[in-house]
């Protein structure tokens, strides 16, 4: 890597606080975040991860490598973190993948039949039973976030919104709302679902997908239970239950649904069935990105650029994705060749 380059980090999100950590240490690095209070962004994301996220519990790509990042962030930044989830089969086929999935993968999951789960975890239902994973993590993301770009010490410029940059051969000058220009060597660009206010980048096949959340009133009988994954999320937390998340690829409005919140209530009630007797609290909606073509995060060159980087597409995998790709950073941003192929984008 050249002596300390100036690097310009485009959102302060999981994706930009990961890159932003990892090129602390060998660049001078800006952070330019465009919301002024961050708290209410990610108030939509469950914060779970584990090695199996695939409908049929396969390992994730990379997997191993990526929960081996995300631990050396958290043992980094001190962020605390919940152990041990419970991921409930929703579907008769699950049954049979799931029992494989325990066979193949000890190391990660253990296999409890229906009259297991009945044992254990009374409260919940499951009729074609469900895999233990000791190892999948409920992470604090707000915290982790906050934590990351306290620990990379570097300047982050909230309520800043990059509107555009223009790259030479030799450096990019970004343009911002507010009218004021800043000049990096390189640029990464994490923007989220920002993406689709900048035409370079709306371009690119990218796809946002909403997800609605609901806070439903705790219940003191279930403040001991794992978070329970099936084809809806819960987490038991002190304050509130999280139920999360609806998948929406077309919509016209980012607000909550009303029909929405009561169909999240429903299905959770399905899996653990006093959470039809909670009482609804409130409701937050998140837009994930996807490459609908490829089902793999972007870390790359913008096409036809080569200081002008992307780091995106994280789809609902984002603790998984984010630390790992963040911490190829400090080399492939000089050497774009090293990068695997699967992150990069070829066409526009
Ligand atoms: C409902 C829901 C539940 C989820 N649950 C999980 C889960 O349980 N586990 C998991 O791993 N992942 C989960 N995800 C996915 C995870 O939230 C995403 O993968 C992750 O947030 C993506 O991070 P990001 O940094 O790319 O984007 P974001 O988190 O959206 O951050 C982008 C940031 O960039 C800023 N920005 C945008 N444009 C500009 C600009 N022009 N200038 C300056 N700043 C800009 C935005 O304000 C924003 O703060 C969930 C997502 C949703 C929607």
């Amino acid at each position: 890597m050249q002596a300390s380059p100036r690097i310009a980090v485009v959102g302060a999100g999981l994706a930009g606080a990961c890159a932003a950590f990892a090129l602390a240490p060998y660049a001078t690095v800006t952070v330019f975040e465009a919301s002024s209070s961050q708290a209410e962004a990610f108030r939509a994301q469950g914060g779970l991860v584990h090695p199996l996220m695939t409908r049929r519990a396969r390992p994730n790509w990379r997997h191993e490598e990526a929960l081996q990042a995300l631990e050396r962030l958290l043992e980094a930044t001190g962020v605390r973190v919940q152990r041990g989830l419970l991921r409930v089969a929703f579907e008769a086929r699950q049954y049979t993948d799931f029992q494989e999935a325990a066979r193949r993968y000890p190391q990660w999951a253990s296999w409890l039949a229906p009259e297991a789960v009945r044992d254990h975890f009374p409260q919940v239902h499951a009729p074609y039973g469900a895999l233990w994973i000791p190892s999948g993590l409920l992470v604090p993301v707000a915290t982790l976030i906050q934590s990351l770009l306290a620990h990379a010490g570097v300047p982050v410029h909230r309520g800043v919104e990059i509107l555009d940059w223009q790259e030479t051969a030799t450096e990019v000058v970004l343009q911002a709302a507010n009218g004021a220009a800043y000049t990096f060597d390189y640029v990464v660009l994490a923007p989220g679902y920002g993406y689709v206010r900048h035409p370079e980048l709306a371009r690119l096949p990218l796809q946002g997908v909403k997800g609605q959340a609901i806070a439903l009133s705790s219940l003191p009988e279930l403040g001991h239970l794992p978070p329970v994954v099936a084809n809806v999320h819960v987490v038991f937390g002190p304050d509130h239950l999280h139920v999360g998340s609806s998948y929406e690829l077309t919509f016209s409005s980012l607000a909550p649904s009303p029909a929405q919140s009561l169909q999240l209530q429903e299905q959770a009630a399905y899996w653990v069935p006093a959470i039809a007797r909670a009482t609804f609290k409130e409701a937050w909606v998140g837009v994930r990105v996807i490459r609908p073509l490829q089902p793999l995060p972007v870390l790359s060159p913008l096409p036809s650029r080569r200081r002008v980087w992307l780091f995106s597409a994280l789809g609902s995998r984002g603790l998984l994705f984010a630390p790992l790709l963040a911490s190829w950073l400090p080399k492939v941003l000089f050497e774009p060749e090293r990068l695997p192929p699967e992150v990069r984008l070829t066409r526009a």
